[in-house]
């Protein structure tokens, strides 16, 4: 396998362009939304609202103002599959169309996909949706036909501030190290990073500096693989068939007495009688 390749996003320097969201649509030739009608979603100005089947890339805009809007600030997010080492959606897809390639990066293969929504499910990040032109499951693909060819993907390079960051993970890993000192040293203390090891689900192959807590971007703190859940559920679901099995006996065994009881008062009636 090659090196492990993937996105550093540093949000601190997204001017919230969406030169990237553009670039991606361009790239991959995925359709307009809504026809290419424009609607204003009323959200900041963000009109793309969310990542989905034909939105790949989606520039998120968080604003923390003051009530009277005196004071604040937007935050700028460039969401994107996070190409995850443990991948969820690739565990749970039926068809084997869900495949980590030689850059460790999780792609879909849509000649393979049904489109069952297994994968829509499972990912704990609300990345993939069918794309209804094709009624199959899309996402980033991290380029994989630039990547195949030496390119670097579409959104880094259009990218004016460098917040999409492409590159080998190891290095992108020391870089997003760096840039954090930087920002602690200049007394942004809120800023941190997201994804950059393995305590989310193994490491993310897209991760991220933040700044500010991964929530106020909409990000799980713990976000969990469906296999996580089985044990604990299998468990549950044990104890509940062994309670049941118990309840079971007890009802059975309360029956016999009764029958007994009754067959007694019965003897018992029955020996006045005569
Ligand atoms: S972010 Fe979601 S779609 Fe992307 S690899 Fe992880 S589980 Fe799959
Ligand atoms: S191109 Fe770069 S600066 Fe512009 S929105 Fe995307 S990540 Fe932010």
């Amino acid at each position: 396998m090659a090196e492990p390749m993937g996105f550093f996003t540093d949000t601190s320097v997204c001017i919230g362009c969406k030169a990237c969201e553009v670039a991606c649509k361009e790239w991959n030739q995925l359709p307009a939304r809504n026809g290419g009608k424009i609607q204003l979603s009323g959200q900041s100005y963000d009109n793309t609202v969310s990542l989905s089947g034909i939105q790949w890339r989606h520039v998120k805009f968080v604003e923390q103002f003051s009530p009277d809007r005196s004071t604040g600030r937007w935050l700028m997010m460039s969401d994107v599959c996070k190409h995850c080492v443990q991948a969820a959606c690739l565990e749970v897809c039926p068809t084997g169309a869900i495949i980590r390639t030689e850059f460790d990066t999780v792609v879909i293969q849509q000649d393979v996909c049904n489109g069952c929504r297994a994968c829509i499910a499972a990912c704990p990040f609300g990345v993939i949706e069918i794309n209804p032109e094709t009624n199959t499951a899309m996402k980033c693909t991290l380029c994989y036909d630039r990547l195949q060819a030496g390119m670097v993907p579409a959104c880094a390079q259009a990218c004016p501030t460098q917040s999409i960051q492409f590159g080998p993970i190891s290095e992108l890993k020391q870089r997003a190290q760096e840039r954090l000192q930087q920002l602690h040293e200049q007394g942004v203390t809120q800023a941190r990073l997201y994804g950059h090891d393995e305590s989310i689900l193994g490491g993310l192959n897209a991760f991220y500096l933040l700044l500010d807590k991964p929530e106020v971007y909409g990000l799980p703190s713990n976000p969990q693989l469906p296999s996580r859940n089985v044990a604990p559920s299998a468990a549950l679901s044990a104890a509940g068939a062994v309670a049941l099995g118990l309840l079971g006996l007890v009802g059975l065994r309360k029956q016999r007495m009764d029958r007994l009881a009754a067959e007694a008062r019965g003897e018992g009636e029955g020996s006045h009688a005569g």
